[in-house]
């Protein structure tokens, strides 16, 4: 049988390459060991741990690596601009709020959300043996970027889980169906099987119609957008990144109109009229502003089968799936999770694209916090792929 790779991956919407000027010069390769280092340095220098800087560094690279660079270093910069701000606060400790039956709340006090979401998941996860499923209410938490790697901590322990993401901080970006203005976020969902301790298959979505990361990606790179992804103020289709990569004037559109609208409005509240106490209707708009609420569940599946039988016909139904003829122009029928693990392998042997602007941007956000630009970008430079 033929190898898979990437390109197989038809993404859902992928980015239109179109020349617009000095941005587009063409990405180079770094190795996943400089890019870590990069962003290391980075972390260390808004006041991290060596550990909390493990955390993110690690979560960051995983996020370039399974091709999405929307949820990887890129991030930096807001991320230094919200510490600045005080709205990010490095090396932050959790509150365990109240604990009822298998439901636990953590305040996560505006920490980093990756090392914020691993604590409260491990707090909540401390339930299972006795009820044999958590549901964990995560509040006021800084961006816990990639869902997906929530599945996976989850699925590593054998519990198969879910997990609902609202967006608070920033005023909504998304426009819900029939709106030509934004009322809710990009809020994503993932869910995960755990099959071996590993994730599969894994979905991690935005219910926009594609995460606005991807908005920011496209307009350092100078490409424009794919249709039905953008409206402008006046609730226009456009293809242009720039007014909501650079100024979040306009809005995304939510994925399968009313269907997905309809969900990202749950995720909304369930993650924020459920589980927090805001929804972006009613939290202040930030400058740098994006909070996460992170609304969990997370099921024992030995409490409905063996975790054999329950793992067992879940691989059979995936290869079920992957069986089926593929539509026109498709080489094969993917699974959830499987463009991501493909990009994995490819990105670990070939090296991470970084474009000149994305990693500019990182520099001059390292300076603002004393680090010499040579020194941090000798890092990246050093070890091209
Ligand atoms: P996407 O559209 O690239 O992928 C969505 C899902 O579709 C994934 O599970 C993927 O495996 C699957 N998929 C993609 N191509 C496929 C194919 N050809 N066949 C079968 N399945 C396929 O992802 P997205 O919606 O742009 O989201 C990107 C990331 O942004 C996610 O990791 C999400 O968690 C993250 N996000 C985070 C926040 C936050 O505030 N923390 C907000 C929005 C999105």
């Amino acid at each position: 049988m033929q190898a898979l790779t990437l390109s197989h991956a038809t993404r859902q919407c992928p980015t239109v390459s179109v020349a617009r000027g000095s941005r587009m010069s063409k990405p180079s390769n770094y190795t996943k060991e400089s890019v870590k280092a990069f962003a290391s340095a980075v972390l260390q220098g808004f006041g991290c741990s060596k550990l909390e800087t493990d955390v993110v560094a690690s979560h960051l690279l995983d996020a370039n690596l399974t091709g999405h660079d929307s949820h990887g270093i890129g991030m930096l910069p807001m991320y230094g601009e919200q510490v600045l701000d005080g709205n990010l606060v490095p090396d932050q400790a959790p509150r365990f709020l109240d604990t009822t039956g298998a439901i636990s709340i953590v305040d996560a006090q505006r920490g980093f959300g990756h090392r914020m979401a691993l604590l409260a998941l491990d707090h909540a996860m401390r339930n299972v043996p006795e009820h044999r499923v958590a549901i964990l209410a995560l509040r006021n938490s800084g961006h816990v970027s990639r869902v997906g790697a929530y599945s996976e901590y989850c699925a590593a322990q054998g519990y198969v889980s879910m997990h609902m993401v609202n967006v608070v901080g920033h005023a909504p970006i998304v426009a819900p169906f029939g709106a030509r203005e934004s009322g809710i976020s990009t809020n994503p969902i993932s869910m995960a099987m755990p099959v071996d301790g590993r994730a599969e298959p894994l979905l991690d979505m935005a219910t926009s119609t594609v995460a606005f990361g991807k908005v920011r990606v496209a307009s350092n790179k100078g490409e424009k957008m794919p249709p039905g992804c953008l409206l402008d103020e006046q609730g226009l289709e456009t293809l242009d990144p720039d007014p909501m990569a650079l100024s979040r004037l306009g809005s995304l559109s939510a994925f399968g109109a009313h269907k997905g609208s309809g969900l990202g409005l749950f995720v909304e509240l369930m993650a924020g009229a459920l589980g927090s106490t805001d929804t972006v209707a009613t939290m202040e708009h930030l400058p740098h502003g994006v909070i996460n609420n992170m609304f969990s569940i997370i099921i024992d599946p030995t409490a409905f089968d063996s975790r054999e039988a329950v793992a067992g016909r879940t691989h059979d139904f995936c290869q079920f799936i992957k069986s089926r003829a593929p539509a026109a122009g498709t080489q094969s029928v993917l699974l959830p999770g499987e463009p991501e693990n493909l990009s994995r392998d490819q990105r670990t042997t070939s090296g991470i694209p970084l474009d000149v602007q994305t990693i500019n941007q990182i520099v001059d956000i390292a300076v603002r916090f004393e680090l010499q630009a040579d020194t941090v970008r000798g890092l990246l430079e050093s070890k091209r792929a």
